[in-house]
Protein backbone atom coordinates (compact mmCIF):
# COMPACT_ATOMS: atom_id res chain seq x y z
CA UNK A 1 0.00 0.00 0.00
CA UNK A 2 1.33 3.51 -0.96
CA UNK A 3 1.35 6.70 1.09
CA UNK A 4 0.30 8.45 -1.48
CA UNK A 5 -2.00 7.80 -4.36
CA UNK A 6 0.51 8.02 -7.09
CA UNK A 7 0.12 5.15 -9.38
CA UNK A 8 3.33 3.36 -9.62
CA UNK A 9 1.38 0.46 -11.36
CA UNK A 10 1.58 -1.10 -14.75
CA UNK A 11 2.54 1.11 -17.66
CA UNK A 12 0.96 -0.89 -20.86
CA UNK A 13 -3.09 0.18 -20.20
CA UNK A 14 -1.83 3.99 -19.96
CA UNK A 15 0.74 3.75 -22.64
CA UNK A 16 -1.98 2.67 -24.98
CA UNK A 17 -4.05 5.60 -23.97
CA UNK A 18 -1.48 8.48 -24.07
CA UNK A 19 -0.14 6.83 -27.77
CA UNK A 20 -3.48 7.25 -29.46
CA UNK A 21 -3.23 10.86 -28.27
CA UNK A 22 0.44 11.27 -29.71
CA UNK A 23 -0.44 9.45 -32.25
CA UNK A 24 -3.29 11.87 -33.47
CA UNK A 25 -1.29 14.86 -32.73
CA UNK A 26 1.29 13.55 -35.02
CA UNK A 27 -1.51 13.62 -37.65
CA UNK A 28 -1.36 17.60 -37.51
CA UNK A 29 -5.08 17.78 -38.11
CA UNK A 30 -5.93 19.89 -34.98
CA UNK A 31 -5.70 24.03 -34.69
CA UNK A 32 -2.83 25.66 -34.12
CA UNK A 33 -2.34 26.57 -30.11
CA UNK A 34 -2.85 29.82 -30.35
CA UNK A 35 -6.33 29.04 -31.82
CA UNK A 36 -8.16 28.91 -28.84
CA UNK A 37 -5.86 29.67 -25.83
CA UNK A 38 -7.76 29.79 -23.28
CA UNK A 39 -10.09 26.59 -24.22
CA UNK A 40 -7.06 24.94 -22.77
CA UNK A 41 -5.73 27.47 -20.11
CA UNK A 42 -8.83 27.33 -18.30
CA UNK A 43 -8.92 23.48 -18.65
CA UNK A 44 -5.61 22.78 -17.89
CA UNK A 45 -6.63 24.30 -14.10
CA UNK A 46 -4.94 27.35 -12.29
CA UNK A 47 -4.95 26.62 -9.01
CA UNK A 48 -2.81 24.33 -6.77
CA UNK A 49 -4.77 21.04 -6.61
CA UNK A 50 -5.72 20.38 -2.90
CA UNK A 51 -6.35 16.66 -3.89
CA UNK A 52 -5.42 14.73 -6.90
CA UNK A 53 -7.79 13.61 -9.65
CA UNK A 54 -5.96 10.27 -10.44
CA UNK A 55 -3.46 8.79 -13.26
CA UNK A 56 -6.75 8.55 -15.21
CA UNK A 57 -7.88 11.75 -15.36
CA UNK A 58 -4.60 13.30 -15.57
CA UNK A 59 -4.21 11.69 -19.23
CA UNK A 60 -7.27 12.43 -20.16
CA UNK A 61 -6.84 16.00 -19.43
CA UNK A 62 -3.50 15.24 -21.53
CA UNK A 63 -5.09 13.84 -24.58
CA UNK A 64 -7.43 16.43 -24.57
CA UNK A 65 -6.22 19.92 -24.14
CA UNK A 66 -2.41 19.41 -23.19
CA UNK A 67 -0.83 17.40 -26.29
CA UNK A 68 -3.21 18.77 -28.91
CA UNK A 69 -1.64 22.67 -27.98
CA UNK A 70 1.47 21.16 -28.57
CA UNK A 71 3.75 22.61 -30.76
CA UNK A 72 4.64 22.88 -34.19
CA UNK A 73 8.37 21.71 -34.35
CA UNK A 74 7.35 18.19 -34.83
CA UNK A 75 5.27 18.68 -37.78
CA UNK A 76 7.46 17.90 -41.27
CA UNK A 77 6.11 20.80 -42.82
CA UNK A 78 8.02 23.07 -39.76
CA UNK A 79 11.46 23.80 -40.94
CA UNK A 80 12.48 26.54 -38.73
CA UNK A 81 15.15 27.50 -36.66
CA UNK A 82 17.05 24.03 -36.45
CA UNK A 83 14.78 22.06 -34.44
CA UNK A 84 12.56 19.05 -35.02
CA UNK A 85 10.74 16.22 -33.30
CA UNK A 86 11.72 13.08 -31.82
CA UNK A 87 11.22 9.69 -33.69
CA UNK A 88 9.40 7.02 -32.40
CA UNK A 89 12.51 5.53 -31.24
CA UNK A 90 14.34 8.41 -29.64
CA UNK A 91 10.93 9.03 -27.91
CA UNK A 92 10.49 5.27 -26.88
CA UNK A 93 14.33 4.89 -25.68
CA UNK A 94 13.84 7.85 -23.91
CA UNK A 95 10.88 6.58 -21.94
CA UNK A 96 12.73 3.05 -21.28
CA UNK A 97 15.55 4.88 -19.69
CA UNK A 98 12.92 6.86 -17.64
CA UNK A 99 11.48 4.12 -16.33
CA UNK A 100 14.59 1.52 -16.34
CA UNK A 101 17.73 3.46 -15.55
CA UNK A 102 17.06 7.09 -14.74
CA UNK A 103 20.54 7.81 -13.82
CA UNK A 104 23.27 7.13 -16.15
CA UNK A 105 25.46 6.49 -13.14
CA UNK A 106 26.01 2.37 -11.79
CA UNK A 107 27.22 -0.78 -14.05
CA UNK A 108 24.31 -0.64 -15.59
CA UNK A 109 23.69 -2.18 -19.84
CA UNK A 110 21.88 1.89 -19.80
CA UNK A 111 25.94 3.00 -19.54
CA UNK A 112 27.57 0.82 -21.50
CA UNK A 113 25.36 2.11 -24.18
CA UNK A 114 26.34 5.73 -22.92
CA UNK A 115 30.26 4.98 -23.95
CA UNK A 116 29.33 2.83 -27.14
CA UNK A 117 27.21 5.42 -28.73
CA UNK A 118 29.82 8.53 -28.19
CA UNK A 119 31.82 6.13 -29.72
CA UNK A 120 29.80 5.03 -32.87
CA UNK A 121 28.88 9.22 -33.04
CA UNK A 122 32.94 9.28 -32.97
CA UNK A 123 33.71 6.74 -35.70
CA UNK A 124 30.76 7.74 -37.45
CA UNK A 125 31.73 11.56 -37.88
CA UNK A 126 35.43 10.70 -38.47
CA UNK A 127 36.65 12.49 -35.08
CA UNK A 128 40.19 12.46 -34.42
CA UNK A 129 41.20 9.11 -33.06
CA UNK A 130 40.57 8.06 -29.34
CA UNK A 131 38.54 11.12 -29.01
CA UNK A 132 36.38 10.10 -26.16
CA UNK A 133 32.75 12.11 -25.54
CA UNK A 134 30.31 13.09 -22.93
CA UNK A 135 26.45 13.77 -23.21
CA UNK A 136 24.51 16.94 -22.15
CA UNK A 137 21.67 18.56 -22.29
CA UNK A 138 22.52 19.93 -26.08
CA UNK A 139 24.81 22.50 -28.15
CA UNK A 140 25.06 25.44 -25.52
CA UNK A 141 25.95 23.06 -22.54
CA UNK A 142 28.59 20.73 -25.45
CA UNK A 143 30.56 24.20 -26.28
CA UNK A 144 30.60 25.43 -22.57
CA UNK A 145 32.28 22.06 -21.53
CA UNK A 146 34.17 21.93 -24.89
CA UNK A 147 35.47 25.47 -23.88
CA UNK A 148 36.07 24.28 -20.14
CA UNK A 149 38.48 21.96 -21.40
CA UNK A 150 39.99 24.75 -23.90
CA UNK A 151 40.22 27.36 -20.49
CA UNK A 152 41.84 24.47 -18.24
CA UNK A 153 44.51 23.28 -21.30
CA UNK A 154 45.29 26.92 -21.99
CA UNK A 155 45.52 27.57 -18.28
CA UNK A 156 47.61 24.80 -17.21
CA UNK A 157 50.87 25.69 -19.92
CA UNK A 158 50.90 28.65 -17.79
CA UNK A 159 50.86 27.37 -14.53
CA UNK A 160 47.51 28.18 -13.58
CA UNK A 161 44.26 25.72 -12.50
CA UNK A 162 41.58 27.83 -13.58
CA UNK A 163 39.13 25.34 -12.14
CA UNK A 164 39.96 25.78 -8.62
CA UNK A 165 41.89 29.55 -8.48
CA UNK A 166 39.78 30.95 -11.61
CA UNK A 167 40.74 32.68 -14.47
CA UNK A 168 43.89 35.41 -13.46
CA UNK A 169 44.40 36.36 -16.57
CA UNK A 170 42.58 37.97 -19.10
CA UNK A 171 41.59 35.17 -22.04
CA UNK A 172 40.62 35.52 -25.68
CA UNK A 173 38.66 33.29 -27.83
CA UNK A 174 38.11 33.58 -31.44
CA UNK A 175 34.91 32.81 -33.63
CA UNK A 176 33.17 34.64 -35.94
CA UNK A 177 29.70 36.42 -36.32
CA UNK A 178 28.02 33.38 -37.90
CA UNK A 179 29.13 31.52 -34.61
CA UNK A 180 26.44 30.68 -32.34
CA UNK A 181 25.87 33.04 -29.20
CA UNK A 182 26.12 30.16 -27.21
CA UNK A 183 29.96 30.31 -27.46
CA UNK A 184 29.89 33.92 -25.97
CA UNK A 185 27.61 32.87 -22.79
CA UNK A 186 30.07 29.92 -22.43
CA UNK A 187 32.73 32.63 -22.29
CA UNK A 188 30.64 34.35 -19.93
CA UNK A 189 29.99 31.52 -17.39
CA UNK A 190 33.70 30.28 -17.53
CA UNK A 191 34.60 33.56 -15.87
CA UNK A 192 36.21 35.09 -19.22
CA UNK A 193 33.87 37.36 -20.17
CA UNK A 194 31.92 37.68 -22.98
CA UNK A 195 33.73 40.14 -24.48
CA UNK A 196 36.51 37.70 -24.09
CA UNK A 197 34.98 36.46 -27.79
CA UNK A 198 36.77 38.26 -30.50
CA UNK A 199 35.05 38.04 -33.89
CA UNK A 200 37.40 37.73 -36.55
CA UNK A 201 36.11 38.61 -39.97
CA UNK A 202 34.53 36.53 -42.34
CA UNK A 203 34.10 35.96 -46.03
CA UNK A 204 30.87 36.49 -48.02
CA UNK A 205 29.71 33.22 -46.95
CA UNK A 206 30.12 33.92 -43.79
CA UNK A 207 33.25 31.79 -43.37
CA UNK A 208 36.50 32.71 -41.29
CA UNK A 209 39.14 34.01 -42.89
CA UNK A 210 41.96 32.24 -42.29
CA UNK A 211 44.60 35.17 -42.59
CA UNK A 212 42.73 37.68 -40.67
CA UNK A 213 42.58 34.78 -37.88
CA UNK A 214 46.55 34.83 -38.29
CA UNK A 215 46.87 38.24 -37.93
CA UNK A 216 44.83 38.05 -35.05
CA UNK A 217 46.59 35.31 -33.39
CA UNK A 218 49.92 36.91 -33.93
CA UNK A 219 48.89 39.95 -32.54
CA UNK A 220 47.70 38.72 -29.33
CA UNK A 221 50.78 36.28 -28.86
CA UNK A 222 53.28 39.24 -27.40
CA UNK A 223 50.46 40.31 -24.81
CA UNK A 224 49.02 38.99 -21.65
CA UNK A 225 46.25 37.66 -22.48
CA UNK A 226 45.52 34.03 -22.61
CA UNK A 227 44.64 31.92 -25.98
CA UNK A 228 42.04 30.19 -24.80
CA UNK A 229 40.64 28.42 -28.29
CA UNK A 230 40.03 28.96 -32.05
CA UNK A 231 36.14 28.42 -32.46
CA UNK A 232 35.36 27.13 -35.77
CA UNK A 233 31.64 26.07 -37.40
CA UNK A 234 30.88 22.90 -39.56
CA UNK A 235 27.48 24.11 -40.41
CA UNK A 236 26.16 27.87 -39.02
CA UNK A 237 23.49 28.34 -37.48
CA UNK A 238 22.03 30.83 -40.36
CA UNK A 239 23.07 29.33 -43.47
CA UNK A 240 24.81 26.36 -42.67
CA UNK A 241 28.32 27.63 -43.98
CA UNK A 242 31.21 25.40 -43.08
CA UNK A 243 34.75 26.97 -41.89
CA UNK A 244 37.58 26.43 -43.73
CA UNK A 245 38.44 23.80 -40.97
CA UNK A 246 42.19 22.70 -42.32
CA UNK A 247 43.36 25.98 -42.45
CA UNK A 248 42.10 27.42 -39.41
CA UNK A 249 43.15 24.37 -37.66
CA UNK A 250 46.56 24.35 -38.69
CA UNK A 251 46.51 28.38 -37.86
CA UNK A 252 45.54 27.08 -34.31
CA UNK A 253 47.97 24.33 -34.33
CA UNK A 254 50.70 26.79 -35.25
CA UNK A 255 50.03 29.05 -32.33
CA UNK A 256 49.39 26.41 -29.78
CA UNK A 257 45.88 27.39 -29.53
CA UNK A 258 42.85 25.12 -28.57
CA UNK A 259 40.97 24.07 -32.21
CA UNK A 260 36.80 23.97 -31.31
CA UNK A 261 34.87 22.28 -34.05
CA UNK A 262 30.73 23.20 -33.77
CA UNK A 263 28.99 21.12 -35.66
CA UNK A 264 26.14 21.12 -33.46
CA UNK A 265 23.72 21.56 -36.40
CA UNK A 266 26.03 20.51 -38.99
CA UNK A 267 28.67 17.61 -37.96
CA UNK A 268 26.47 14.89 -39.75
CA UNK A 269 26.23 16.39 -42.90
CA UNK A 270 29.77 14.53 -43.44
CA UNK A 271 27.97 11.46 -44.43
CA UNK A 272 27.10 13.02 -47.67
CA UNK A 273 29.87 12.47 -50.33
CA UNK A 274 28.90 15.79 -52.11
CA UNK A 275 30.35 17.93 -49.01
CA UNK A 276 32.54 15.66 -47.13
CA UNK A 277 35.47 17.31 -48.66
CA UNK A 278 34.69 20.43 -46.33
CA UNK A 279 34.86 18.19 -43.36
CA UNK A 280 39.05 17.94 -43.90
CA UNK A 281 40.80 18.85 -41.32
CA UNK A 282 38.36 17.94 -38.84
CA UNK A 283 41.10 15.83 -37.28
CA UNK A 284 43.14 18.83 -36.11
CA UNK A 285 40.18 19.30 -33.75
CA UNK A 286 40.78 19.19 -30.03
CA UNK A 287 37.19 19.27 -29.29
CA UNK A 288 34.00 18.60 -31.64
CA UNK A 289 30.49 19.16 -31.03
CA UNK A 290 27.63 17.56 -32.32
CA UNK A 291 23.84 17.49 -31.23
CA UNK A 292 22.15 13.99 -31.75
CA UNK A 293 18.86 16.26 -30.93
CA UNK A 294 19.10 17.79 -34.42
CA UNK A 295 19.59 15.77 -37.23
CA UNK A 296 19.52 12.59 -36.24
CA UNK A 297 16.02 12.65 -34.63
CA UNK A 298 16.58 12.12 -30.55
CA UNK A 299 14.08 13.98 -28.55
CA UNK A 300 15.57 17.42 -27.17
CA UNK A 301 17.84 17.67 -24.55
CA UNK A 302 20.63 15.39 -26.56
CA UNK A 303 24.46 16.86 -26.94
CA UNK A 304 27.49 15.45 -27.27
CA UNK A 305 30.90 17.07 -26.57
CA UNK A 306 34.18 15.45 -27.38
CA UNK A 307 37.61 16.11 -26.15
CA UNK A 308 41.27 14.29 -26.94
CA UNK A 309 41.66 13.57 -23.75
CA UNK A 310 38.98 13.53 -20.93
CA UNK A 311 40.89 13.78 -18.10
CA UNK A 312 41.15 17.68 -19.10
CA UNK A 313 37.68 17.72 -18.17
CA UNK A 314 37.87 15.91 -15.46
CA UNK A 315 39.85 18.41 -14.57
CA UNK A 316 37.88 21.51 -15.27
CA UNK A 317 34.54 20.01 -13.91
CA UNK A 318 35.74 17.69 -11.15
CA UNK A 319 33.61 18.10 -7.40
CA UNK A 320 35.09 17.68 -4.81
CA UNK A 321 34.67 14.54 -2.71
CA UNK A 322 31.27 14.31 -1.21
CA UNK A 323 30.74 12.59 2.35
CA UNK A 324 27.84 11.13 1.27
CA UNK A 325 29.04 9.12 -1.71
CA UNK A 326 32.39 7.85 0.15
CA UNK A 327 32.24 4.09 0.62
CA UNK A 328 29.53 3.94 -1.44
CA UNK A 329 31.17 1.96 -3.65
CA UNK A 330 32.89 -1.59 -4.00
CA UNK A 331 36.75 -1.01 -3.80
CA UNK A 332 37.52 -4.54 -4.90
CA UNK A 333 36.50 -6.38 -8.22
CA UNK A 334 32.35 -5.20 -9.14
CA UNK A 335 30.06 -8.06 -8.95
CA UNK A 336 26.48 -5.77 -8.93
CA UNK A 337 25.64 -2.87 -10.80
CA UNK A 338 25.34 -0.51 -7.42
CA UNK A 339 29.45 -1.91 -6.74
CA UNK A 340 30.61 1.17 -8.69
CA UNK A 341 29.57 4.48 -10.45
CA UNK A 342 30.81 3.39 -13.61
CA UNK A 343 32.62 6.00 -15.53
CA UNK A 344 32.93 9.41 -13.64
CA UNK A 345 30.64 11.42 -16.68
CA UNK A 346 29.20 13.62 -14.00
CA UNK A 347 32.84 14.96 -13.45
CA UNK A 348 33.45 15.46 -17.20
CA UNK A 349 31.02 18.41 -17.37
CA UNK A 350 28.68 20.25 -15.41
CA UNK A 351 25.57 17.72 -14.50
CA UNK A 352 25.50 15.20 -11.70
CA UNK A 353 22.00 13.55 -12.37
CA UNK A 354 21.27 13.37 -15.63
CA UNK A 355 19.57 10.93 -18.08
CA UNK A 356 20.68 7.74 -19.93
CA UNK A 357 21.17 9.85 -23.32
CA UNK A 358 23.20 7.04 -24.31
CA UNK A 359 20.29 4.46 -24.70
CA UNK A 360 18.60 6.68 -26.75
CA UNK A 361 21.24 7.72 -29.37
CA UNK A 362 22.27 3.98 -29.59
CA UNK A 363 18.37 3.03 -30.57
CA UNK A 364 18.36 5.88 -33.43
CA UNK A 365 21.43 4.56 -34.79
CA UNK A 366 20.50 1.25 -34.59
CA UNK A 367 17.27 1.54 -36.26
CA UNK A 368 18.33 2.82 -39.25
CA UNK A 369 22.18 2.57 -39.73
CA UNK A 370 25.06 4.81 -40.49
CA UNK A 371 22.88 3.86 -43.81
CA UNK A 372 20.04 5.07 -43.07
CA UNK A 373 21.24 8.87 -42.14
CA UNK A 374 23.28 8.87 -44.48
CA UNK A 375 20.36 8.76 -46.93
CA UNK A 376 18.17 11.11 -44.19
CA UNK A 377 21.39 13.96 -44.42
CA UNK A 378 21.38 13.60 -48.28
CA UNK A 379 17.54 13.70 -48.99
CA UNK A 380 17.78 16.76 -46.57
CA UNK A 381 20.89 18.49 -48.52
CA UNK A 382 18.65 17.50 -51.68
CA UNK A 383 16.00 19.27 -50.91
CA UNK A 384 18.09 23.08 -49.97
CA UNK A 385 19.58 22.86 -53.46
CA UNK A 386 15.94 21.74 -54.97
CA UNK A 387 14.96 25.33 -53.33
CA UNK A 388 17.85 26.86 -55.10
CA UNK A 389 17.19 25.84 -58.15
CA UNK A 390 13.61 27.08 -58.45
CA UNK A 391 14.99 30.47 -56.25
CA UNK A 392 17.42 31.03 -59.08
CA UNK A 393 15.66 30.15 -61.82
CA UNK A 394 12.47 31.57 -60.86
CA UNK A 395 12.13 35.68 -62.01
CA UNK A 396 10.17 36.48 -58.94
CA UNK A 397 12.59 34.86 -56.53
CA UNK A 398 16.14 35.43 -55.44
CA UNK A 399 18.79 33.03 -53.86
CA UNK A 400 20.16 34.92 -51.21
CA UNK A 401 22.79 32.26 -50.40
CA UNK A 402 23.41 29.14 -52.05
CA UNK A 403 23.76 26.06 -49.59
CA UNK A 404 26.38 24.34 -47.60
CA UNK A 405 24.13 22.03 -46.16
CA UNK A 406 20.16 21.91 -45.71
CA UNK A 407 19.45 25.46 -45.44
CA UNK A 408 18.49 27.71 -47.97
CA UNK A 409 18.09 31.06 -47.75
CA UNK A 410 15.68 32.30 -50.07
CA UNK A 411 13.72 35.69 -51.05
CA UNK A 412 10.69 36.94 -52.94
CA UNK A 413 11.50 39.85 -54.67
CA UNK A 414 9.46 42.18 -57.01
CA UNK A 415 10.05 45.63 -58.83
CA UNK A 416 6.09 46.91 -57.71
CA UNK A 417 7.25 46.58 -53.44
CA UNK A 418 11.26 47.33 -53.71
CA UNK A 419 11.43 47.13 -49.80
CA UNK A 420 12.00 43.32 -49.71
CA UNK A 421 12.51 43.03 -46.03
CA UNK A 422 8.86 43.75 -45.44
CA UNK A 423 7.89 42.06 -47.89
CA UNK A 424 9.78 39.08 -47.35
CA UNK A 425 8.97 39.55 -43.78
CA UNK A 426 4.96 39.54 -44.51
CA UNK A 427 5.28 36.27 -46.36
CA UNK A 428 6.90 34.99 -43.59
CA UNK A 429 4.20 35.64 -41.29
CA UNK A 430 1.60 34.13 -43.92
CA UNK A 431 3.25 31.23 -43.91
CA UNK A 432 3.23 31.15 -40.23
CA UNK A 433 -0.48 32.03 -40.02
CA UNK A 434 -1.44 29.50 -42.76
CA UNK A 435 0.54 26.55 -40.89
CA UNK A 436 1.21 24.93 -44.20
CA UNK A 437 4.70 25.65 -44.17
CA UNK A 438 6.55 26.63 -41.37
CA UNK A 439 10.07 28.03 -42.45
CA UNK A 440 11.67 30.16 -40.37
CA UNK A 441 13.87 33.80 -41.40
CA UNK A 442 17.73 35.50 -41.70
CA UNK A 443 19.24 38.03 -42.39
CA UNK A 444 22.30 37.84 -44.31
CA UNK A 445 23.63 40.72 -45.36
CA UNK A 446 20.80 43.52 -44.43
CA UNK A 447 18.78 40.75 -46.66
CA UNK A 448 15.80 39.37 -44.86
CA UNK A 449 15.36 35.85 -46.41
CA UNK A 450 13.50 32.54 -45.91
CA UNK A 451 15.17 30.45 -44.48
CA UNK A 452 13.96 26.64 -44.46
CA UNK A 453 16.39 24.51 -42.81
CA UNK A 454 15.92 20.36 -43.13
CA UNK A 455 16.42 18.38 -40.70
CA UNK A 456 13.28 16.31 -39.70
CA UNK A 457 13.16 12.50 -40.40
CA UNK A 458 9.62 13.31 -41.59
CA UNK A 459 10.38 16.10 -43.78
CA UNK A 460 10.65 15.30 -47.10
CA UNK A 461 10.88 16.32 -50.73
CA UNK A 462 7.44 17.44 -51.50
CA UNK A 463 7.85 20.19 -48.22
CA UNK A 464 10.54 21.43 -49.68
CA UNK A 465 8.47 22.12 -53.01
CA UNK A 466 5.37 22.97 -51.67
CA UNK A 467 7.23 25.50 -49.49
CA UNK A 468 8.71 27.46 -52.35
CA UNK A 469 5.10 27.18 -54.28
CA UNK A 470 3.40 28.78 -51.20
CA UNK A 471 6.26 31.70 -51.08
CA UNK A 472 5.23 32.38 -54.86
CA UNK A 473 1.53 32.11 -54.57
CA UNK A 474 1.52 34.28 -50.83
CA UNK A 475 4.14 37.03 -52.57
CA UNK A 476 1.93 37.42 -55.45
CA UNK A 477 -1.08 38.08 -53.27
CA UNK A 478 0.49 40.34 -51.37
CA UNK A 479 1.90 42.19 -54.63
CA UNK A 480 -1.75 42.15 -55.99
CA UNK A 481 -3.84 43.42 -52.24
CA UNK A 482 -0.85 46.60 -52.80
CA UNK A 483 -1.91 47.35 -56.57
CA UNK A 484 -5.78 47.02 -55.31
CA UNK A 485 -5.23 49.57 -51.93
CA UNK A 486 -4.03 52.85 -53.89
CA UNK A 487 -7.51 52.21 -56.15
CA UNK A 488 -9.69 51.73 -53.30
CA UNK A 489 -7.47 54.35 -51.21
CA UNK A 490 -8.71 56.72 -54.07
CA UNK A 491 -11.83 56.02 -54.08
CA UNK A 492 -12.43 56.64 -50.38
CA UNK A 493 -10.93 60.08 -50.88
CA UNK A 494 -12.99 60.32 -53.40
CA UNK A 495 -16.14 59.43 -51.98
CA UNK A 496 -14.88 61.65 -48.93
CA UNK A 497 -14.98 64.26 -51.31
CA UNK A 498 -18.94 63.92 -51.98
C1 LIG B 1 21.87 24.59 -32.26
C2 LIG B 1 23.24 25.06 -32.17
C3 LIG B 1 23.81 25.37 -30.93
C4 LIG B 1 23.03 25.35 -29.65
O1 LIG B 1 22.59 24.08 -29.36
P1 LIG B 1 21.35 23.79 -28.40
O2 LIG B 1 21.19 22.33 -28.53
O3 LIG B 1 20.19 24.57 -28.95
O4 LIG B 1 21.71 24.23 -27.04
C5 LIG B 1 25.14 25.73 -30.93
N1 LIG B 1 25.86 25.81 -32.07
C6 LIG B 1 25.32 25.55 -33.27
C7 LIG B 1 26.16 25.66 -34.49
C8 LIG B 1 23.99 25.16 -33.36
O5 LIG B 1 23.45 24.91 -34.57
Amino acid sequence: MFHDQADCGPLAGHMHTLAQHLDRFLRFEHADAMHEPERWRSALGGTLPEQGIGIERVLGEMGEFLIPAGSQIPNPACTAFITTGATSIGALATLAGAVAAPQRLGLTAFQHLEELSLDWIAEMFELPAGMKGLYSSGGSVANLVALGGARQWAMEQRGIDPARDGMRLPARIYATAASHHTIQRAAAVLGLGRAAVVLVDSDAMGRMRPDALRRQLRADAAGHVVRVAVVANAGTTSTGAIDLLRELGRAAREHGVWFHVDGAYGLPGMLDARVRPLYDGLELADSVVVDPHKWLGAPVGIGATFVRDRGILHRAFTQEASDYLEGACATDGACHSMDSLGIPYSDFGVELSAPCRGAVVWALIREIGREGLRERVCRHNSMARLVAERAAAHPQLELVQAPTLSICCFRFVSEAWPDSNTLNQRIHRALVHRGRNIPSTAVIDGKLAIRPCFIGARTEERHARALVDEVIEIGNGLLEERTKLPAVHALATLSGRI
